[in-house]
């Protein structure tokens, strides 16, 4: 399969391409991406630029109709879209299945909000004059996305953007531009005018920066690391670019001694473990208060052991590969930096599997103390740390000493201490008695801190980044 750039409604050829290859068995290559260079995108960029002002005058209708008719198909090829979802990126068969599902139905929640669009009417201070203030898109939105939620990504920023009547132009990671390619494909027929979804597979590094700096790209959505994000950021302060940032987290995970321990448990090993720790919201430091700590780390460890690692696509298994080669080893570098400086490691060993794949055992340290570097640094893998603490406060102290600030949950049967942790845990979002990832497609997502920038995605809040606000006086 060639996964070809979308630009202008047309699919184009390009001379150089990546191969897209399986995390679960590096042999079987999925296909070959297009690699875009800077003609291209700037290609798309015009494409985008000359659609933008009709598809911001259609009506809600319209809009309506193409979203939901995304959603509609994404929901009923989610077998079929969630299998290649997993065999390019690597979450088990029933997390890729889910994760188009998830896809759909943020399609269909935006189609429903594009027949929602309002605006305010207020009277004037002044007699007689009268206030409208209407909501109007941006224009042309550049959407940068990291791999790990190859759909899903894309889908809570692309339908959003259309929804509120912007032009768009996707850049996905390079590990998995399959699920986008699928997007995509199935946008081309929605009836959509040419050039307003434009797809532009490149090496980030190469196009990145043109899309951020073009003067008729006027917002960026981005998710992926800090640095890269940081990097944008900055270049669109000096373009006085509009910008939303998502980025990392070190998601803490408070259990308390009251807690139910088999919740705690089940949550800290879906929150940690689930979609191989690849995720922003992953529980990464697990902070258990001193009365509980000896048992929830023996039974935490106990259930973690037991998961079936494997590849992908098997029934059964419920953690697969890590993405790459390079994240693996970078995985595989933190657990010796946690053993060196001290934290008691189980599991986190390279693992072999029928097919040659980037497999790795999920990984507990224990006996971590919140400065060491492996409750510092993300890093993006299946491996959580422990942090013994004495009471409650002292967990909320260290829950909240990280400068990340994405997810934070709490483990407890006290409804004072969760209303307090709800109140004053730094995040954007809070759970109870739930794990830190795994969140809805209707409500805002995003965090505080050094995790993210600009305004919410998802929900109604996502508004407020897909347009800008006109305030209109008349004296009829
Ligand atoms: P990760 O480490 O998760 O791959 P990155 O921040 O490197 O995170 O990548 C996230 C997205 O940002 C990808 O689509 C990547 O191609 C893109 N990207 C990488 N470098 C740049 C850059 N300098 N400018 C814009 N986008 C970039």
């Amino acid at each position: 399969m060639d996964y070809r750039n979308f630009v202008g409604g047309q699919w184009l050829e390009t001379t150089d391409s990546t191969p897209n290859v399986n995390p679960s068995d590096i042999s079987d290559i999925l296909g070959y991406a297009a690699k875009a260079g800077v003609d291209q995108l700037d290609q798309a960029i015009d494409a985008a630029h000359q659609a933008a002002p009709g598809w911001a005058a259609s009506t809600p209708q319209q809009r309506f109709d193409v979203l939901d008719f995304v959603g509609t198909e994404l929901l009923a090829r989610k077998a079929e879209l969630g299998r290649l979802l997993s065999r390019e990126e690597g979450k088990t068969l029933p997390e890729g299945i889910g994760e188009v599902a998830r896809a759909g139905q943020i399609f269909k929640f935006f189609a429903g909000e594009a027949l929602r669009l309002a605006g305010d009417r207020l009277a004037s201070v002044r007699p007689g004059i009268e206030v409208d203030v209407t909501r109007f898109p941006i224009g042309v939105v550049g959407l940068i996305t990291p791999w790990n939620f190859p759909i899903a990504i894309p889908a809570w920023k692309i339908a959003p953007a259309l929804c509120y009547g912007n032009a768009v132009i996707l850049k996905p990671a390079e590990l998995v531009p399959g699920c986008a390619h699928a997007l995509i494909e199935i946008l081309s027929r929605s009836g959509l005018p040419e050039g307003v979804v434009n797809l532009v597979m490149g090496r980030g590094s190469q196009i990145g920066p043109r899309l951020v700096e073009s003067a008729k790209v006027k917002a960026i959505s981005f998710t992926g690391s800090v640095p890269t994000g940081r990097g944008i950021a900055a270049a669109c302060g000096q373009h006085l670019k509009k910008v939303q940032l998502e980025m990392g987290g070190k998601n803490p995970m408070v259990v308390l001694d009251d807690a139910d321990l088999a919740i705690a448990v089940e949550a800290s090993l879906n929150g940690a473990f689930f979609s191989t720790g690849q995720r922003c919201t992953a529980s990464s430091r697990l902070v258990v208060t001193e009365g509980i700590h000896d048992r929830f780390v023996e039974a935490l460890a106990e259930r973690m052991q037991a998961l079936k690692v494997g590849n992908a696509l098997e029934d059964g298994v419920q953690m697969g590969p890590v993405v790459d080669e390079r994240q693996l080893q970078q995985n595989l570098s933190y657990v010796d930096i946690a053993a060196k400086q001290g934290g008691k490691v189980q599991g986190g060993e390279r693992l072999n599997r029928d097919t040659e794949g980037f497999y790795m055992a999920p990984a507990l340290v224990s006996e971590t103390d919140n400065a060491m570097r492996i409750n510092t640094e993300e890093v993006f893998g299946p491996v959580a740390s422990v942090i013994r603490v004495k009471d409650y406060e002292e967990a909320l102290a260290v829950a909240n000493d990280t400068e990340f600030g994405l997810s934070a949950g709490i483990c407890t049967t006290s409804l004072k201490h969760a209303s307090h942790f709800k109140a004053n845990a730094e995040a954007g979002m809070v759970m109870v008695n739930l794990p830190t990832a795994g969140v809805d497609y209707h409500v805002p997502f995003g965090g505080t801190k050094g995790s993210s920038f600009g305004s919410r995605e998802q929900g109604r809040y996502a508004a407020e980044f897909y347009t800008s606000v006109k305030t209109a006086y008349t004296l009829p």
